[in-house]
Formats: C-alpha cells, sequence, structure tokens
C-alpha cells in the first residue's frame, strides 16, 4: 500500500480526552475515530490489526474443537424473560422496542441465545459434547465507558458455550479453552496469567480471569514471577489428550486480583510475589445448570431419563486485546506491534521522492516485497525525512526500510527493526531475505 494513496489520519498533538497510552495512540495513529461516548469507528489500519486478532482467537477456538457460529446483535426480550435476567441486568443493557411495540436488546452476551439453539436440536447424550463460538459486536451501557477500546460501550467479544452431559464433561470442556485462552494470548506477544475468578453462587474454581500484566490496568494482580518464565508455544498441543497437567502447572503457583489476594494468607514469599497491574482480556467460566435449566436444556441421558445440561461460557475481548497489546507494547515514539498482529510487516521509507535512483530502487523493493506476499506500507510522500521517520514510529510496523539518495547509489538500503531499534546498511536482497525470512 502507497501512503499517499492509504486512508491514515495521523495526529501530531496528543488528543486531550485520552488518558492512557493505547488510547492516544490509536488516535494518534490514525487507527480509530470516536462516534460517542465508548463508541468507535475502526479506520483501515485499526481494522486491520482488529482483523489479525480476530483471526488468531478464531485459530485456537477451531484448533480446540470449537464451531464458529454467527449469532445476531439483537436479541428479543422473550428469552432473557426466561432466564430472569431481563429485569436483572439493569441499566447496562440496551433495550429497544420495534414497530409492532414489541420488547427487543442488543445483546450484551449471548448465553440465553445459544441455549436455545442447542436446546433446538439437541435431544440426546450421544450428540455431546459441543462447543459454539461466535465474534460478535456486544453493547453494554457501561457507566464509565473510558480508555479507548479498553472499556467501551460497543465492543467485539469472542464469547464461547459448552455443553457437556456432566460435571466431568464440563472439566474437560474448560480445560481446552484454558489451553486455548493460553496459546491464543501468548501468539499475540502477550504474557496472559490466569487467576481465580469468583465463580459467583455455583462457587468451586472453575473460573478464571486471564489478566495481562501493564501499568494502566484497571485491576491490582498479585501473582508469582515464575509465571513469566512459562511459554504456552513451547510444544504442540493435543486437544483430545488429557489437559490436567497443563492447567495443574498454571494453576499451581499463585496469581489473584485485589479482591481475592489477603497478604496474611499469601503462601508467595515477598520476594517472589509480583505486584502489578492487569488488564482483563479474557474470562473462561463454569456455571452448571444456571441457563440450561431455566431455559429447559435437557438431554436424554445413557439410562433414557431427562438430565439438564452442565454448561460454561469463554469470553475473550478482541477490541480490547488492540488496546491492552499496545499497553503491553510501546516507547516513546509510538506503538510496536507484534509481528503476528501488525498491521503491515514492513514500513518502507523513501527519503528523497523525485530523485530517480531513490524512486527506481524505493518501487523496486516495493514490487519485490509485494510478489512475495510481503505486507508493506510504502511511505512515498513528499515530506522531510524528520516526519517520515516520527510517523513510521509512531505506526509501529515491525520492520522499516529507508532509502536514501546516498544508499542508492550504490544499491544499499538501512533496515531497521522497530522493538530494537538495531538498524544496519545492507543490499537490497540481504534487506528482502532480513525482513522476511520465511517469505518464499
Ligand atoms: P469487566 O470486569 O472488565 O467489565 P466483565 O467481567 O464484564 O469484564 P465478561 O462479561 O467476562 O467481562 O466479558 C468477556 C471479556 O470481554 C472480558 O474479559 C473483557 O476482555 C471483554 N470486555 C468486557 N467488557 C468490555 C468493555 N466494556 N469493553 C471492551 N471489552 C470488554
Ligand atoms: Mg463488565
Amino acid at each position: 500500500m502507497r501512503l499517499t494513496q492509504y486512508f491514515l489520519p495521523t495526529l501530531k498533538e496528543n488528543p486531550a480526552e485520552a488518558q492512557i497510552v493505547s488510547h492516544r495512540l490509536m488516535l494518534r495513529a490514525g487507527m480509530i475515530r470516536q462516534s460517542s461516548a465508548g463508541i468507535y469507528s475502526w479506520l483501515p489500519m485499526g481494522f486491520k490489526v482488529l482483523q489479525k486478532i480476530e483471526q488468531i482467537v478464531r485459530e485456537e477456538q477451531d484448533a480446540a474443537g470449537c464451531q464458529e457460529v454467527l449469532m445476531p446483535t439483537i436479541q428479543p426480550a422473550e428469552l432473557w424473560r426466561e432466564s430472569g435476567r431481563y429485569d436483572d441486568y439493569g441499566a447496562e443493557m440496551l433495550r429497544i422496542k420495534d414497530r409492532h411495540g414489541r420488547d427487543m436488546l442488543y445483546g450484551p452476551t449471548n448465553e440465553e441465545q445459544i441455549t436455545e439453539i442447542f436446546k433446538a436440536s439437541t435431544k440426546s447424550y450421544k450428540q455431546l459434547p459441543k462447543l459454539l463460538y461466535h465474534i460478535q459486536w456486544k453493547f453494554r451501557d457501561e457507566v464509565r465507558p473510558r480508555f479507548g477500546v479498553m472499556r467501551g460501550r460497543e465492543f467485539l467479544m469472542k464469547d464461547a458455550y459448552s455443553f457437556d452431559l456432566d460435571y466431568e464433561g464440563a472439566v474437560r470442556a474448560y480445560r481446552k479453552f484454558f489451553v486455548a485462552y493460553l496459546r491464543t494470548f501468548a501468539r499475540m506477544g502477550l504474557k496472559a496469567i490466569p487467576m481465580q475468578a469468583d465463580s459467583g453462587p455455583i462457587g468451586g474454581d472453575m473460573s478464571h480471569e486471564f489478566q495481562i500484566l501493564a501499568d494502566t490496568g484497571e485491576s491490582r494482580v498479585f501473582c508469582h514471577k515464575d509465571f513469566l518464565k512459562f511459554d504456552p508455544l513451547q510444544s504442540e498441543i493435543d486437544f483430545d489428550a488429557d489437559l490436567k497437567p497443563i492447567v495443574d502447572k498454571w494453576t499451581g503457583l499463585y496469581a489473584a486480583a485485589d479482591e481475592k489476594h489477603d497478604p496474611a494468607k499469601c503462601p508467595v514469599p515477598a520476594d517472589q510475589l509480583l505486584d502489578a497491574r492487569g488488564i482483563e482480556v479474557g474470562h473462561i467460566f463454569y456455571f452448571g445448570t444456571k441457563y440450561s435449566a431455566p431455559l429447559g436444556a435437557n438431554v436424554d441421558g445413557p439410562d433414557g431419563k431427562s438430565t439438564t445440561v452442565h454448561m460454561g461460557s469463554y469470553g475473550i475481548g478482541v477490541s480490547r486485546l488492540a488496546g491492552a497489546i499496545i499497553e503491553a507494547s510501546h516507547d516513546a515514539a509510538g506503538i510496536i506491534w507484534p509481528e503476528s498482529v501488525a498491521p503491515f510487516q514492513v514500513g518502507l521509507i523513501n527519503l528523497k521522492v523525485g530523485d530517480a535512483k531513490t524512486d527506481a530502487l524505493s518501487g523496486d523493493l516495493y514490487a519485490k516485497l509485494k510478489q512475495k506476499k510481503i505486507d508493506v506500507l510504502y511511505d512515498d510522500r513528499d515530506e522531510r525525512a524528520g516526519a517520515k521517520f516520527a510517523d513510521m514510529d509512531l505506526i509501529g510496523l515491525p520492520w522499516q526500510i529507508v532509502v536514501g539518495p546516498r544508499g542508492a547509489a550504490s544499491g544499499t538500503v538501512e533496515v531497521k527493526n522497530r522493538k530494537s531499534g538495531e538498524k544496519a546498511e545492507m543490499p537490497l536482497e540481504q534487506a528482502l531475505a532480513k525482513v522476511a525470512p520465511k517469505a518464499v
């Protein structure tokens, strides 16, 4: 993509309304634009990042054996009256009337809807287990929408639901999501730590929030420092195998959010305890028959008797992640995208537009990168070098290739790694190999 043709409305000044770094950088880098409080449009570069995040989430859900569906954003109030949540949900729910006066709502979550879908077609235990998910916009009229996409009113969530015959089956499903979540966040370059969360009226220990550590996190969290040494991507996962050992490893170390942390009872010595702030990027939850019972989601068991299915739900804040990744990965100059979610892999800077040799070498590189299917943003604007460098650092692409008149004369370019800051002069072919070692 040529920058002269790209819709990238960057800002030079820090927007006054943005209190945290990810919100500031997303606005400055032209990724999003506010429509009204907590509601955003995603501009081309922001939308590309959002789609990359979504795709990683999707791949890991699929790998875990979860099947993708798409449920509507608008739901009938009746369903929520059946579960009793229509009145309980309160002012966070956006309630709508259609032209016939029927009560509708913009879904804040989908337990009722998915349970209705499941029960309509599942009659026997032989059809179990079932894992279903979708990636869909939600609306919650949050009291205090803030921090840009991190706490929006309209936001994109991946929500999955499991249906099992009994508690043991639900535990197996829970572990699949637990492990899939570890992999999902690690693939985005994040250190996410599962922390036991309140599991509501059912009790038990089957509720975890996945928190990533960042100074601006909304919650204070405590955990064992050894978590930072774990790498969920070290080995391949067979999701049909027994996942207990992996879950045990990750739940064996102490980790708790503020509400659950009691310094008097904390088993970790002070020098091994991390006292930090966290951003909740996911939440997994076993809730038994909370929805299946009132909505009548029953199947015939092996003994022929009708049994109510056990359910769990598993959320990931897809749009929140765009902000959370920036919170975890930036410097004073701007964003530092992990390769897996970067909007482009390479930023190509032509330092002297109009100079025949510089234009030719830049053009050649641009064509070769595209040929190798490397996503490249080519800064072909007639701008000062300083402004080009600043913009490229701001938008944070993993690699920069700088073509200047002096190098162009000898066929060399400068390659810079955004994360490490390392720079080196090299011939064009070597530069290509450096930014795209795996490309064909
Ligand atoms: P929070 O405590 O942050 O309000 P929650 O407990 O209400 O979260 P869930 O209902 O578990 O959240 O939703 C699943 C995931 O959706 C959360 O882990 C979070 O990443 C994301 N999420 C929830 N609310 C918002 C929001 N207002 N804006 C963006 N993402 C959100
Ligand atoms: Mg909430």
